[in-house]
């Protein structure tokens, strides 16, 4: 008799064990529905043994599994690292990996409807069109058919009767198609050559590896990693490869791009798929089926059968630090599947994160590099505008030198991009009367104006109100006023400056949805806009080849606020930005403007010094232990009022083990003291990298008793200081 230990996706300490009926086959991995309480749940058998003699417990039986291969091993090894590492239940983790329960039954089906080739004499009008649209579509559904041929379904009712159409049965959700093709790097410059074929080479040795591909914005590091995972796809014909974008790169552009390459699309993976959609995808990567996968962090938790390449593009994007839920870092958890899958594993950027460096500088991961952009594109020249002797006229937030260059580049009949990472109209609202910056209601946060929608939107918690005609605190009529600039400000400033420019907002109030955001691109693309003003939404890697003029509204704003890594951030977005012109044969120029310009940050950006820069940032994180030289972690706590939560804190502080080398600072308020109506405080807890701060704060957790309605989270290697 055996016993199935089965791990369900719910907030459990453990496995729970389960009797396994005789002629059942289960194995470690498969996946099954048992009884829990009175609710049949699916869960993923962690473990078979054989029931001991003297076991004599009562065993609720499994009820069934799922025909579905079972998880392999290093994908279980995977959950169980990452909810170690990550302080989280492994049933959390298995939550992530269960997100398209579709996905485990196999596709639905739907009828549709076939010419047999039969034509009675009898044919109306209406069925001609019928089969004809048959002929043409192939196999339709009845509605469909009826649709194309522009009458009612009971036309295609009438041709099954008399025998002139045939119904069959197929699944809805088709496998993806095989990629074909794995020619294509012909065209490589020398140096990508010699990147592309040492990753050829390692993929070819297999095993795990990972590597730096470090190359400037437009160097072709996309090219160099098509053949590596052009090189897994030939290798094996099972090989499974995974790529890794922000979410925001994932347009259609770069799946086309694909395409392009290898002859099939890939199967994507985003926050924008539809159910079937997401069912497909998961069913497909968990049968072996999807050769290529490109999705967002949470791709990383998809069941492939066996991955053989990871390649995580932008690899110094903090999108890929999922903040809620459980916390993790997908370039990270993604090095460690790498190495539990026995699989190869490319980071790439422009501007990568200080950990890479450190980690391609002690030889743990091999470093490639581009250094030059193919045939006539080059970097744009970068030139700091300080602020202070070139000031914008009153009111006004463009300098002088960049309106003259935005005048200049309308003139040449090419484009500009600018970049100022607020949204709306005016960050901060305040009456003028009485003196009183408006809040969202029980948040520490200010309302932003918003002129297209003329409401205040707090971006903290999505908040909205209508924009008052009196000021809420003293009455007083017409008395608000939006101090600061948003994009929506700085757009009205160049339609004053270049009436007849076309100009555009892009920020995630104008792109809503994939749809609007490839509209704009392409709008840009095929130069039907003239000036485009964008949030950091415009930094990623789009290719806008008519492009020569950047301008940063204010490089200053990012470097605000208690962030350890703020300076490397504004570093890389800034970089990112200014890459974005001069793509093709014309020459860019990106213009920062700042009231700065002897910050290290901003010196080492004009004179494109990325790794002089890296070098500042990384004495001053060493000096003070800071990740990657220490480790970090941050414990949040919240409760509904003053009183409980500084209860909580006294509690939290006083429970806190003894660590070798570990040190707790707080309870502090959270910089975000209010939210939504809840109290904040937190801790951050330092310690040498030797140690293990993932044990030590599930120790600390896991002894902690607190009054219900108080929340608690932790994050290992914290991102947001919120
Ligand atoms: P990155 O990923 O480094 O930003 P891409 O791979 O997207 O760079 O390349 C930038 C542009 O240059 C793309 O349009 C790409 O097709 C083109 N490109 C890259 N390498 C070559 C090459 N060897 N010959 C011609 N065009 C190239």
């Amino acid at each position: 008799m055996k016993i199935a230990s089965i791990l369900f996706p719910l907030p459990l300490p453990e496995p729970f064990d389960y009797a396994v009926p005789d002629g059942m086959h289960v194995e470690p991995g498969s996946y099954v529905r048992a009884p829990l309480g009175k609710i049949e749940r699916t869960g993923v058998v962690w473990a078979v043994k054989t029931r001991a003699e003297d076991d004599t417990r009562d065993l609720k039986p499994v009820i069934d599994v799922y025909p579905v291969p079972a998880m392999p091993e290093p994908m279980r090894k995977f959950v169980s690292f990452a909810a170690r590492y990550n302080v989280a239940h492994p049933g959390h983790v298995l939550a992530m990996v269960l997100r398209a329960r579709g996905g485990l039954k196999p596709s639905p089906t739907e009828t549709v409807y076939e010419p047999t080739g039969y034509r009675s004499n009898r044919m109306t009008e209406a069925r001609v069109k019928v089969l004809d649209a048959a002929r043409e579509a192939g196999p339709a559904s009845a509605a469909e058919l009826a649709r194309q041929a522009g009458v009612s379904p009971g036309v295609v009712k009438g041709l099954v009767d008399i025998g002139s159409l045939e119904a069959r049965e197929v699944e809805t959700d088709l496998p993806y198609p095989q990629p074909t093709r794995f020619e294509g790097g012909e065209h490589l410059t020398a140096e990508q050559k010699t990147a592309g074929d040492e990753l050829r080479r390692a993929i070819a040795k297999g095993g795990f590896q990972p590597f730096l591909l470090d190359g400037i914005t437009g160097s072709g590091k996309t090219e160099v990693y098509f053949e590596a995972i052009a090189e897994a796809l030939q290798k094996a014909n099972d090989a499974q490869v995974l790529v890794l974008l922000p979410e925001i790169a994932l347009t259609q552009a770069v799946l086309a791009r694909f395409e392009a390459r290898f002859g099939a699309p890939p199967a994507p993976w985003h926050s924008g798929l539809s159910d079937a959609e997401r069912r497909r995808t998961w069913r497909e990567t968990a049968h072996g089926r999807a050769r290529i996968v490109i999705g967002a962090r949470s791709a990383l938790f998809l069941p492939f059968c066996n991955l053989k390449l990871i390649i995580v593009d932008e690899e110094h994007d903090t999108s890929f630090k999922q903040e809620d839920g459980v916390t993790y870092h997908a370039r990270d958890m993604g090095v460690m599947r790498a190495k539990l899958e026995d699989a190869a594993i490319v980071l790439a950027s422009a501007t990568p994160a200080l950990e890479t460096m450190v980690n391609a500088e002690a030889g743990r991961y091999k470093r490639l590099r581009l250094s030059a952009r193919p045939g006539a594109a080059r970097l744009p020249d970068i030139e700091l505008v300080d602020l202070r002797l070139d000031p914008p006229e009153k009111g006004n937030w463009l300098s002088p030198t960049l309106s003259n260059a935005l005048v200049s580049t309308f003139e040449a009949g090419e484009q500009s991009l600018l970049f100022l990472n607020r949204r709306g109209y005016a960050p901060l609202v305040i009456c003028k009367a009485c003196g009183e910056r408006l809040k969202s209601p029980g948040t520490e946060s200010w309302l932003t104006e918003h002129r297209y929608t003329n409401r205040l939107v707090c971006h903290l918690t999505g908040w909205s109100m209508p924009k008052p005609e009196a000021c809420p605190m003293c009455g007083a009529k017409d008395s608000l006023m939006g101090v600061g600039p948003g994009v929506e400000r700085v757009a009205e400033e160049v339609r004053v400056l270049l009436p007849q420019a076309r100009v555009e907002i892009f920020s995630s109030d104008t792109a809503r949805s994939g749809e609007e955001t490839r509209g704009i691109v392409d709008r840009m693309a095929g130069g039907e806009i003239d000036v485009l003003i964008g949030t950091q939404i415009v930094a990623k890697g789009h290719n806008f080849p008519n492009l020569t003029l950047v301008g940063v509204v204010d490089a200053d704003s990012g470097m605000k606020g208690g962030d350890l890594r703020a300076g490397e951030r504004t570093y890389q977005l800034l970089s990112q930005v200014a890459g974005r012109a001069g793509r093709a044969e014309r020459p860019g120029r990106a213009l920062i403007q700042t009231y700065g310009p002897e910050n290290p940050a901003m010196i080492a950006l004009a004179a494109g010094d990325r790794d002089g820069f890296l070098q500042i940032e990384r004495d001053v994180r060493a000096e003070l232990m800071l990740p990657p030289f220490g480790r970090m972690a941050a414990l949040v706590l919240s409760a509904p009022t003053p009183q409980l939560i500084e209860e909580a804190g006294r509690l939290t502080g006083a429970a806190a083990p003894n660590g070798e080398g570990v040190t707790v600072y707080g309870p502090a308020p959270a910089p975000i003291s209010l939210l939504r109506g809840r109290h904040r405080i937190r801790f951050l807890i330092t310690s040498p990298r030797d140690v293990d701060l993932s044990a030590y704060m599930a120790a600390w957790l896991k002894g902690l008793k607190l009054p219900n309605p108080v929340r608690i989270s932790a994050d290992i290697d914290p991102y947001s200081f919120l």
